[in-house]
């Protein structure tokens, strides 16, 4: 029985470590896409999380990448839940960033290159808030690769537009055109789950955990 234990927190303990890294490698390549109104947009980091979450076993059915223009796309995923009625959570976290000048950071680092450095992250949006949409990206593939039901439907949206507040803005045009893909009976953002581990600080100084969820 001890032994049986000791091998499953050892293979947990790996499973955690694995997604981790994985949450890691997420926030890496979603701050290196340029997706500010001068770069390219969101369309490039949602269709690299729908690229991730279909090739983590997620039907294309229900893998959506859309928007209102080819350069605003959304990422809309739903990990189906054990009963198909209500209430369904939405959680929601953004893609796009804002604008940064090469000029106005460090000499030594780039806004679209991510470092990892004496415990800290830096790059455009490891705060705001690709940090938010790795890790939910992460615990989607896990919970999809390990099987995992909840009991109600969970909506991932990873949205476009949402530092501009124009007619691209994702949650507005899913609104307005899709409403049938978000309609939850309540909805998470990630910066009000940022503010409200109150105790941790509020600042990109954390690596990305692969959580369970806590609200
Ligand atoms: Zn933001």
């Amino acid at each position: 029985m001890a032994f049986a234990c000791l091998a499953y927190a050892q293979t947990s303990a790996e499973a955690a470590q694995q997604y981790q890294q994985l949450a890691r490698d997420i926030f890496q390549e979603l701050v290196e896409i340029k997706s500010t109104e001068s770069g390219v947009g969101s369309t490039p980091a949602a269709e690299s999380v729908a690229r991730r979450l279909i090739s983590a076993g997620f039907p294309t059915s229900d893998v959506h990448v859309i928007g209102s223009n080819e350069r605003k796309k959304n990422l809309v995923a739903r990990l189906h839940g054990k009963r198909a009625s209500s209430p369904i959570l939405l959680l929601l976290a953004h893609l796009d960033v804002v604008e940064a000048r090469r000029e106005d950071w460090s000499p030594d680092l780039d806004p679209f290159k991510f470092v990892e450095r004496d415990g800290y992250f830096y790059g455009r949006g490891t705060q705001d808030i690709k940090d938010g949409a790795a890790i939910l990206t992460a615990n989607f593939i896990r919970w999809k690769q390990e099987g995992w039901v909840p009991e109600h439907d969970l909506i991932l949206a990873l949205t476009a537009d949402e530092e501009i507040g124009g007619d691209a803005n994702g949650v507005k045009w899913l609104l307005e055109n899709h409403r049938e893909l978000i309609d939850a009976g309540a909805a998470h953002t990630w910066w009000r789950w940022q503010r409200q581990r109150r105790n941790q600080p509020r600042c990109n100084c954390k690596r990305p955990t692969v959580a369970t969820m806590g609200h």
